[in-house]
């Protein structure tokens, strides 16, 4: 295991617990039932490479990327299994069909594009996704769009429908599962008609990391996996089993002072000492990805096995802690978020979700895996 060195902060990435928690979610659905991992937004803040290798090797069916330059860079990088391109905001086709991208297609406008597009490379039967709006009005085809849907696409050889897709709004609010049987009722008629228009057999997912979880029943073809895969759990009652954290935000201290009661700590005088206390200083801040509202004491970081408060306000590079309590000194390891700070927690305190905590990681924190 790797120490952050001094005077570093850095995010570290466990790629056995990824595959740990791939295989764990393998282990929950049909052999048959392929894995789509997602992977975008850098792989929600771990980096998009060294996991897609990871996941490469343990048999993903696919990678989900959000936007194409995402996944041009992966093909740069050597991955060659399939990628699927969710929001694709196509700027370059070329780049698209040269790095084999399958585009996510959600409107017709898009689809038409596409074709036009593709017509012009000279390209037959290219693989597309098909996004079908069942309940998160967010992208995708309606019900009643499906025979406008069908005929366009019957009409071209340009592409072909490689999957359809849709995705829940609630399916972690057991309160709205009417709702989201709705969607799942929806999903299966616009699916089977579209499927009725064309001899190959076109792939259907749905299910998200908690709707695995709670609507095993619903995972057709392939579930697309991504919190859990990295290691954050979605439900409070256990029934994701074991899953590991993949990443750990991790820094070390650079300065200690004692301070004597009165004193005040930081911008604003925000941090006004009650006690005789010792003050260490790390090297993350807010440009780091350390949201300001995690100071004043809201928040804890883990030294040597104990919670020591933020004091005062999140600095752009660095902050400020009690150690009073905590035996430590300079180039001490520092977990801000990982295994004894839970990511949950700091979504909580923010009054987020996990998902925004992960990927606010800044890019000039360096990635480290093992
Ligand atoms: N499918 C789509 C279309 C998504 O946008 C996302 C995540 O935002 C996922 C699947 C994965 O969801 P989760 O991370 O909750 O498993």
């Amino acid at each position: 295991v790797l120490e952050a060195r001094q005077h570093e902060t850095v995010l570290e990435v466990n790629l056995d617990a990824v595959v740990h928690n791939f295989n764990n979610f393998r282990s929950r659905i049909k052999p048959t039932t392929g894995i789509v991992a997602m992977v975008k937004a850098s792989g929600y803040g771990a980096g998009s490479y060294e996991l897609a290798k990871t996941l490469q090797s343990q048999g993903a069916a696919y990678l989900a990327v959000a936007v194409a330059d995402e996944g041009v860079d992966l093909r740069k990088a050597g991955i060659t299994m399939p990628i699927m391109v969710l929001n694709p905001r196509v700027v370059n086709y070329t780049t698209l069909f040269d790095c084999r991208l399958e585009p996510e297609i959600y409107s017709f406008e898009i689809l038409e594009e596409f074709i036009r597009e593709g017509r012009r490379h000279g390209i037959h039967d290219y693989p597309v996704h098909i996004k079908l709006d069942t309940g998160m009005h967010r992208l995708g085809f309606l019900e009643a769009d499906m025979p406008r849907l069908k005929k366009v696409l019957q009409s071209q050889d340009v592409l072909t429908p490689k999957s359809v897709f849709s995705h829940l709004a609630a399916a972690d609010s057991p309160e709205m599962d009417d709702y989201t049987m709705e969607q799942f009722e929806i999903f299966a008629r616009c699916s089977e008609s579209l499927q009725r228009g064309f001899s190959h057999h076109i792939l259907r997912h749905i299910l998200n990391s908690t709707g695995i979880t709670r609507f095993p029943e619903h995972q057709y073809d392939m579930v697309r996996l991504g919190i859990c895969l990295y290691g954050i759990p979605t439900m409070p009652d256990h029934s994701q089993g074991d899953l590991r954290p993949v990443s750990t935000l991790r820094t070390s201290v650079i300065s200690i002072k004692e301070w004597p009661a009165g004193t005040t700590i930081g911008y604003s005088r925000k941090g006004l000492l009650h006690r005789r206390s010792r003050i260490a200083t790390l090297p993350i801040g807010y440009a780091d990805g350390l949201n300001r509202h995690l100071g004043y004491g809201n928040a804890a970081v883990w030294i040597n096995g104990r919670r020591c408060p933020t004091v005062g306000s999140i600095c752009m590079d660095v902050c400020m802690v009690d150690v009073t309590d905590t035996p430590c000194k300079v180039g001490d390891t520092v977990e801000v978020f990982g295994h004894n700070i839970s990511v949950i927690e700091l979504a909580d305190i923010l009054g987020t979700i996990p998902y925004e905590i992960l990927t606010s990681v800044a890019s000039r924190v360096k990635r480290v895996y093992y």
